[in-house]
């Protein structure tokens, strides 16, 4: 059975409650593990106050080269991580694999930023005395995950905040816990000291979080009605809050745009992880002259995603990772072709005895999907793509902005003022003009409107972890 880890202590939940992780593509039992509380976050936070006091002290030299050579470790396990990861989640082996890698290069890029964020000196107008700008950790932060890249947003929280010289209570969704455990082991094994990283597991542990006295600082990924009551719960103790939710985001492809790369862009976009991504391509809107050749294209390609079990080296596309979510995405469809949307592909279940256990899904295809459908309105996180014909970029941006989302968007088109309009005018954190969605180390991510607030990635998210402190040293002249 999994543990929890709580500083030294590998550790049941005190209820002594359990529950199984399932997997999604068999229904078998992967493992059983803790169902904690708050008595078991209470135990967290105190050994992550206990152990802020000495990390956060370390020279940051020495945290940089701590976490380096953690990370090193981690990145020599992931063959067997990978594989925890696609059993409990569903994903292909393959996605996994990239996963696990960007987990512990994550650690790694944010290990170079420990010694290299500094503070500032300022002159002040009595030249007896002069002024800091110091940057501190804020002390233990709480970091809450969802179940569709367990490892990749664990790892957006985890890593800034201990380069930073912050501590962590980790909890990763109730249905993904068993790869990063797997992962933060690796780390301690690798020689994080115990007590920096602390991961509890249980649907119950997350509200016990942001409860939590010790706990000053939240960072979540999850649905945006979640976000909400995380924000307000935080709120009576002023905590600081960086919230990663829900989008749709819109992609709109233009007459002038190069078909081939729109399509591996919008195909990559949807169907990868099965859909359930954050950032993705959630909404279409093509220009009517190359409307069918698009269409026939991101047919093509699919059609090619076979679903299958995420461990068979054939598979392209794994199950949905819940059955609840899989109804969720089928309804959505229904709504759409019940109000006169045309199925372009799929649309239903995979036939066959090798899909009667799991939660697959057909890659989803729709065309001219009605104003009002759901699949416009409401976030589809599933493998199902909504299109529509736009006659203009003024239509594409006016219909992409119209939604409370705002994570990221894209556009397609040779046409460099266009190009440029749709970054100044999409409503989003991020706008990809011409390339694949794909989050980069380098550049902040996050989004805005009802998409969250708050930066993940980047030297921002880095910053995200101090806190900022005034300084005056007199009697110096
Ligand atoms: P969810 O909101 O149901 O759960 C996310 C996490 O929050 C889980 O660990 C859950 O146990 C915990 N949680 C739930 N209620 C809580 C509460 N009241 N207090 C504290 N913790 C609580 O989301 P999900 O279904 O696991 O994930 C899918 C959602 O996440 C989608 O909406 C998706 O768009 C979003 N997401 C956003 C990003 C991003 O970076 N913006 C990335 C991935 C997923």
């Amino acid at each position: 059975m999994a543990t929890m880890i709580i500083e030294g202590e590998r550790t049941s939940a005190a209820s002594g409650k359990t529950y199984e992780v399932r997997n999604p593509a068999t229904g078998e039992v992967v493992d059983k593990v803790p169902a904690g509380g708050p008595a078991d976050v209470d135990k967290a936070a105190q050994a992550a106050h206990k152990t802020f006091a000495t990390w956060s002290k370390l020279p940051a030299n020495q945290r940089r080269e701590i976490l380096h050579k953690a990370a090193q470790h981690m990145l020599g396990k992931v063959e067997e991580i990978a594989t925890m990861l696609t059993k409990e989640q569903g994903k292909t082996i393959l996605e996994s694999r990239l996963e696990a890698r960007r987990f512990g290069e994550n650690i790694a890029w944010f290990a170079d930023l420990a010694d290299k964020v500094h503070g500032q000196h300022v002159r002040l107008p009595d030249t007896t005395t002069y002024g800091l700008v110091v940057r501190k950790p804020i002390g233990v932060c709480g970091a809450i995950v969802p179940w569709n890249f367990p490892l990749t947003l664990a790892a957006n929280k985890v890593a800034p905040a201990i380069a930073a010289g912050n501590t962590v209570v980790l909890k990763p969704a109730s249905t993904t816990p068993l790869s990063t455990l797997a992962c933060i082991e690796a780390l301690i094994e690798g020689g994080l000291p115990e007590g920096v990283v602390n991961v509890v597991l249980g649907q119950a542990t997350g509200e016990a979080i942001v409860e939590h006295p010790l706990i000053r600082k939240i960072a979540l990924t999850g649905s945006t009605p979640t976000g909400k009551r995380v924000m307000a719960k935080a709120a009576e103790q002023l905590k600081k809050v960086t919230l990663e939710l829900g989008g749709s985001d819109p992609c709109i492809v233009l007459d002038d745009a190069d078909l081939e790369g729109a399509a591996r862009a919008i195909s990559v976009g949807r169907f990868f992880n099965c859909g359930q991504q954050c950032l993705s391509t959630k909404r279409l809107y093509v220009q009517e002259g190359v409307y069918d050749a698009l269409m026939e294209k991101l047919i093509a390609r699919a059609s090619k995603l076979k679903p299958g079990n995420g461990l068979d080296k054939d598979t392209r596309m794994g199950p949905m990772h819940t059955e609840t979510q899989r109804a969720e995405v089928e309804a959505q469809i229904k709504d759409a072709i019940d109000r006169g949307a045309k199925v372009l592909y799929g649309g239903g279940r995979p036939k066959g005895a090798e899909y009667d256990k799991g939660w697959f899904i057909e890659p989803t295809i729709l065309g001219d999907v009605p104003d009002g459908a759901r699949m416009w309105t409401e976030e589809v996180f599933g493998p199902a793509l909504p299109v529509r014909k736009i006659k203009d970029l003024d239509e594409g941006i006016r219909l992409g902005n119209d939604t409370p989302f705002g994570l990221g968007s894209s556009i397609w088109t040779s046409n460099m003022a266009a190009a440029y309009r749709a970054v100044q005018e999409l409503e989003a954190g991020y706008t990809w003009v011409n390339a694949l969605v794909i989050a980069h180390d380098e550049l902040p991510f996050g989004g805005t409107k009802q998409s969250g607030f708050g930066k993940e990635h980047g030297v921002e998210a880095f910053l995200q972890y101090t806190e900022e402190k005034s300084v005056v040293y007199g009697g110096v002249g």
